[in-house]
């Protein structure tokens, strides 16, 4: 495939997010039912909404550039996505599966806000304006989406994770009480070392 412009290089940028958005339309939903976290689980959720959103100003973009936006598929989302699918089959502690699907989607993520950045990027330097604020827009919502994920993972699911993984470790241990406490003296004596 030839691509001679920079305008050119800019559809081309545009059918490939479209592309990604679609599929992801697709996904966002099989995580979002297959969190455990409740949180976790309302952020797919309203990213899926987020994402028709950004279906629509693609759309919009598009009435503004007089193209098209079918008939490309970006290959990236459909490996990401692959890979979320393994995320979505594994088995485990509902923690350390949370955290997995956050890895998966963080990855989706940052592929978007990278494709955004860059395509943002030319249509400035053509003087799109309107597409250019459009895909910042988009890029905003990729950006916080990421960081919500994060908070998440940190705040809720990886302190649960780290605990669901000591407690198999201390499956013989008596009850909750002393397991938490063995937990406890486990930490401190790594910590001293
Ligand atoms: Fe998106
Ligand atoms: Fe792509
Ligand atoms: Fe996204």
């Amino acid at each position: 495939m030839e691509i001679e412009s920079l305008d050119k290089l800019l559809e081309d940028s545009l059918k490939d997010i479209y592309s990604a958005e679609n599929q992801l339309l697709k996904a966002l939903p099989k995580m979002a039912k297959a969190a455990s976290n409740e949180t976790l689980k309302e952020a797919f959720t309203s990213h899926l909404e987020e994402t028709q959103g950004q279906v629509e100003r693609l759309d919009q973009m598009a009435e503004l550039l007089g193209i098209k936006l079918k008939g490309k598929k970006c290959k990236a989302m459909e490996g990401l996505l692959e890979e979320g699918k393994e995320a979505l089959e594994a088995e485990g502690p509902e923690a350390i599966l949370d955290s997995n699907l956050i890895a998966a989607a963080q990855r989706v993520e940052h592929y978007e806000i990278a494709a955004y950045g860059t395509a943002r990027a030319f249509a400035k330097q053509l003087g799109h304006e309107e597409v250019a604020d459009l895909l910042q827009e988009t890029l905003d919502e990729e950006k916080a989406c990421d960081e919500k994920l994060t908070t998440i993972s940190i705040d809720e699911i990886l302190p649960q994770a780290s605990s669901d993984a000591e407690s198999e470790d201390e499956e013989d241990a008596a009850g909750d009480e002393d397991s938490e406490e063995a937990v406890a003296t486990t930490s401190s004596r790594k910590s001293r070392r």
